[in-house]
């Protein structure tokens, strides 16, 4: 059954290792294998399906492009459907938020967005040198890699990544050093060995490093250091982003206005490949052709990024469900954190889980879910997190579901280390 996976495709596949089967169909918060079998999905494409699989009011729209003969591949040409996406963008988006955003399609995947954001704020500053933080992801090639945290991941490049420096995230000491104070101090001692940066690029909550959620307040304070140091601010906002936390984008609960903005995950929002990088329009000196790409904005994702806006983004209403899912969310967790000694509920919206003390759990606990038709990835640099990231149109039973299954699963993993 999974001989041409094993045989043919490459050792570095991934996922389909956590989860042996053959899935077909897919619809909602479930994806089905080809023997019929249901599987809660807690892990939505990595935060590539903030809608679910399949949404009909997506899909809608989308089959009667395809058919009507409308264009599929343009290039960056102008086209009807690439003209309605940038209008709701600004419409729903933009301009409700005060937000004044240049609009730049790159490449269709969020190490694209990075690769264009980094690029930009070298070419503008004329520095070389950018701030990234501990335990950060920000995509796999080369220069997106350079401010990736994740070891083995880097050992990957097979060549120096380089340009780059990583601080300290939020609470990286437990609370015991003020924020800062070693990135303050360098950028201000002219013998601190520190370049000046280009740029500081951060993810409000580090959806692969571990589930670290930046508090509103340490956010603030990276917002007014990049300013008084002349450094702009790039918010990564790929995975957080699209409603994640609540709102469209993942700063605006602390009020910030970052210089650049990478999106890309949920943005078509059917989980079809699209990305965009946002960046004051000052910020936008490229010559035409400069980050240059035969996939920038693809027509199928205009049409159905254009939908998932004017379905979920013309009211509040998945905003404010979003908070109600993630406080049933975060009860459910902390239920079962409670009962395990060092774990601890970490995150922020949707994007949530259980970090545990003794590494291995939460593999364990992983496979245990997908034993009883729950899909639920694990996070942090020793995948020692269980990250829950259910669809944001998830419905209630269906989360707490989800929760019983986990907690079951817990319960088998604990049970199974302290053997072992
Ligand atoms: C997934 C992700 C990326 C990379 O996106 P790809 O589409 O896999 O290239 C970058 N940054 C963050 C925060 C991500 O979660």
């Amino acid at each position: 059954m999974l001989d041409v996976f094993e045989n043919l495709e490459s050792e570095v596949r991934s996922y389909c290792r956590s989860w042996p089967t053959v899935f077909d169909r897919a619809e909602g918060s479930f994806i089905y294998d080809e023997e019929g079998r249901g599987y809660l999905d807690f892990f939505a494409g990595a935060g590539a399906l903030n809608y679910g699989h399949n949404h009909p009011d997506l899909r809608r729209p989308l089959i009667e492009y395809l058919e009507s003969g409308a264009v599929v591949h343009s290039l960056d040409m102008h086209t009807k459907a690439k003209r309605t996406f940038l209008e709701l963008f600004r419409d729903l988006i933009l301009e409700p938020r005060g937000l004044e955003y240049r609009v730049q399609f790159p490449g269709p995947t969020g190490a694209n967005s990075v690769e264009a954001a980094l690029k930009l704020a070298r070419k503008v500053t004329g520095r070389e040198h950018v701030i990234s933080f501990t335990n950060a992801f920000h995509g796999m090639t080369l220069g997106a890699l350079a401010v990736t945290g994740n070891s083995m991941k880097r050992g990957g490049a097979g060549v120096p990544l380089s340009h780059a420096t990583p601080v300290p995230y939020d609470d990286y000491f437990d609370g015991e050093t003020a924020d800062f104070l070693w990135l303050e101090r360098v950028l201000t001692d002219s013998g601190s060995g520190i370049e000046h940066p280009a740029a500081v690029i951060v993810e409000t909550v580090q959806g692969e490093g571990g589930l670290n959620a930046a508090r509103a307040t340490w956010l603030r304070e990276l917002r007014d250091l990049c300013t008084r140091h002349e450094m702009l601010l790039i918010v990564d906002d790929v995975q957080a982003g699209c409603g994640r936390t609540g709102t469209f984008f993942s700063f605006e609960e602390a009020g910030i206005v970052p210089d650049i903005v990478c999106l890309s995950k949920s943005v078509s929002g059917y989980g079809l490949p699209m990305a965009l990088t946002l960046f004051r329009p000052e910020l936008d000196i490229w010559e035409p052709g400069e980050h240059n790409g035969t996939f920038r904005g693809h027509n199928p994702a205009f049409v159905t990024g254009a939908a998932a806006l004017e379905r979920f983004w013309s009211d509040d209403v998945l905003s404010k469900e979003v908070i109600v899912k993630t406080q049933q969310l975060t009860e459910g967790l902390t239920v079962i954190a409670d009962r395990c000694a060092g774990a601890q509920v970490r995150g922020r919206g949707l994007l949530i889980g259980i970090a545990f003390d003794d590494y291995s759990v939460a593999s364990t606990v992983s496979s245990e879910a997908f034993e009883r038709g729950l899909l639920v990835e694990t996070s942090g640099p020793e995948s020692e997190v269980v990250k829950l990231m259910p669809a944001l149109t998830t419905d209630s039973d269906d989360l707490q579901r989800g929760i019983e299954i986990l907690d079951e699963a817990v319960d088998t993993a604990v049970a199974c280390t302290a053997v072992a």
